[in-house]
């Protein structure tokens, strides 16, 4: 296959405007007529069709594979079925590339001025029978040799008549059940998700005086699923201006929080520049349930911040013209790290969050992380080159995965605390925030930035070196890593009792995505991380379960001669401290069963952070809500 040569911005902080794929100038022909039809929502099936302008000749197509802010070339290829080309009515031979399956070939015949694409997509976990969650990188070819943003789009939509909709796309007519949408580029396409169902509410979360639009849109399997409180739909509010506080700037038109709230759909958000595609872990239940909308508190406030950090200002090596090029996620300890820092942040500012929901989540991933033991092995930035959505959770704590999130939060509170000592209580991450994504308010055009850039702006707020401080933390091993310096120099100290937090006990009934795992977490303690069945997830290397002979895959049978039940490994866990006897675990390992010995009598051990009296308390005034200003 001829391979396309490239140009990439050499040059940080410029526009990618200004970056090309070599081979052709100018726009592709277009507009594509994109039209994807859900006629029967309970067969989840999407019907596609594409109206291609083409020249006769060689044409190569993609389907989109390396998707902005999955950081990995996990485009569903696999799932396309149907696949068909055609001209005037007559087939067209196809071959798929031999060494990319997500790249194919034909030929435009002589006098053929329109390629029809058509194909099904069978969309099992973004519709429902009531609702449907549509991203468009799942449902289009594009051509190769353009960049993304030189080829247009003219998309159209069609669903029941019935069902309501929200996307930052904006709309040129509907006509019963056919919503057409204004031409865009094909990589604001992909950017632009649409959720639409029968159970629809909008609430304008615009702030009092400004021009630009922000809406929370939710869609779900019942009305009950979207029954918002005042109280909940007044967070989001404050999100909005919180927000507002930090970065003194925005960078999108307008902005959707788009909110699906199924108990069929997947789970978890993705970022966009001007909406996020959020799906509530807690499902139907997220705002009904306390305990669920305390776990979902902090998922639209990340994916917000991600329309500043990863979006408007992106990582170079995660910058691309098209969604074939392979990303370099090196800097996704910045991409990710310093949102969940600040995203986390603002869910405590806009009161979705309360102070201790903020300090328990912390405590919760630092004791993670402390317990994290690839850290002898393996580096936070090898996370980030090898990033896995897809990893096991057996042997998590030894090989580690995606820790560029939680460990990555750790780094960006070490290094606010850092500025604020430094600069003596003048400074603080706000003004990183104001100084390195308040840059040409109202632009939404992706800025790049190295490593370099990083420290170069951090100086610009309080001169260290910054960049002796963070190549050793992201490249360094073991205790080179200053771990819970952060958390020490706030004003409280990670201590572990033996009550679970709120936020650990919500966590361990329903768990939380990729961030944080829904079981039965023993790590801390004897070394194990269980499902709710009894399921061995997880075994701290070297811990007193791994020096017992127990491992992931295993199943227990029995705690000290008791049947197994969460409550029967706590109570044995806190007897063993009393009695000083090892606990004797019999678990089931391919169809046998066995004793296992675990010398273990330090009791039970959940993590919080506890003030440390006499030091200034540095988190209160990072969580506390900042000044509102007028408009903007
Ligand atoms: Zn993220």
């Amino acid at each position: 296959m001829k391979r396309l040569a490239l140009f990439f911005c050499a040059l940080a902080l410029v526009a990618p405007l200004s970056c090309v794929v070599a081979g052709n100038t100018g726009p592709a022909p277009g507009p594509v007529a994109l039209t994807v039809s859900l006629p029967d929502p309970g067969q989840k099936l999407l019907y596609v069709h594409e109206a291609m302008p083409v020249t006769p000749g060689p044409l190569t197509l993609y389907y989109p594979k390396w998707i902005p802010g999955d950081h990995s070339p996990d485009g569903p290829i696999e799932q396309v079925m149907g696949l068909e080309f055609s001209a005037n009515g007559q087939r067209l031979a196809w071959q798929r590339d031999e060494l990319d399956r997500f790249t194919f070939h034909l030929t435009v015949p002589q006098d053929v001025h329109q390629l029809d694409v058509s194909f099904q997509f069978p969309s099992h976990d973004r519709v429902t029978g009531n609702l449907i969650d549509l991203t468009w990188d799942h449902v289009a070819l594009y051509r190769a040799g353009y960049p993304t943003r030189d080829q247009m789009f003219r998309p159209s939509l069609v669903i029941p008549a019935d069902w309501n909709y929200g996307s930052a796309l904006q709309t040129d007519k509907r006509d019963g059940q056919r919503i057409d949408f204004k031409t865009v580029p094909f990589n604001t396409l992909v950017d632009s998700p649409v959720i639409a169902g029968k159970y629809f509410r909008q609430i304008d979360l615009t702030p009092r005086g400004s021009s630009v639009h922000r809406y929370l849109d939710m869609v779900g399997d019942s009305a009950a699923a979207i029954a918002i409180t005042d109280q909940q739909s007044a967070g989001f509010h404050h999100l909005i201006e919180q927000a507002q506080a930090l970065f003194h700037s925005h960078h999108y038109g307008s902005y959707h929080l788009l909110l699906t709230l199924s108990d069929h759909t997947a789970k978890g958000g993705l970022e966009h520049h001007q909406s996020s595609d959020d799906k509530a872990r807690g499902g139907s239940k997220m705002f009904a349930d306390p305990a669920h909308f305390m776990l979902d508190g902090s998922l639209l406030p990340h994916e917000y911040t991600h329309s500043w950090n990863g979006k408007f200002m992106r990582p170079e090596g995660l910058w691309r013209p098209d969604f074939e090029q392979p990303e370099k996620p090196k800097l996704l300890w910045v991409y990710e790290g310093l949102t969940v820092y600040l995203g986390d942040t603002l869910a405590a500012r806009s009161g979705l969050w309360s102070p201790e929901t903020w300090r328990d989540a912390l405590a919760y991933r630092a004791a993670v992380m402390a317990h994290r033991t690839g850290r002898e092995w393996r580096p936070l930035i090898d996370t980030t080159i090898a990033v896995d959505y897809g990893a096991p959770e057996a042997w998590a704590n030894w090989r580690r995965q995606n820790d560029f999130y939680r460990e990555g939060e750790l780094l960006w509170l070490a290094v606010d605390m850092k500025i604020r000592s430094l600069s003596r209580d003048k400074r603080s991450i706000d003004d990183f925030a104001h100084a390195f994504f308040g840059i040409d308010n109202g632009s939404f055009v992706t800025h790049t930035y190295d490593f370099g850039d990083v420290v170069a702006a951090l100086n610009k707020i309080q001169p260290y070196d910054w960049a002796t401080f963070l190549h050793t933390w992201v490249d360094g091993t073991g205790d080179q890593v200053p771990l819970l310096s952060g958390i020490e120099a706030s004003g409280w100290k990670l201590v572990y009792t033996d009550k679970p937090s709120a936020y650990e006990s919500a966590l361990e009934d329903v768990g939380m995505g990729e961030l944080e795992g829904h079981g039965i977490n023993a790590m801390f303690s004897v070394g194990m991380f269980l499902s709710t069945d009894g399921r061995v997830e997880d075994v701290l290397w070297q811990g007193p379960s791994f020096k017992a002979g127990l491992a992931p895959g295993m199943k227990l049978v029995s705690v000290d001669g008791r049947a197994w039940s969460a409550q029967v490994l706590h109570d044995a866990i806190a007897a063993a401290q009393k009695s000083n006897q090892p606990l004797r675990i019999q678990a089931r390992n391919d169809g046998a069963v066995e004793t296992y010995t675990v010398q273990y009598n330090g009791g039970l051990k959940y993590p919080h952070l506890v003030r440390e009296q006499g030091k200034p308390d540095y988190l209160e005034q990072l969580l506390a809500p900042k000044p509102v200003g007028s408009g903007a």
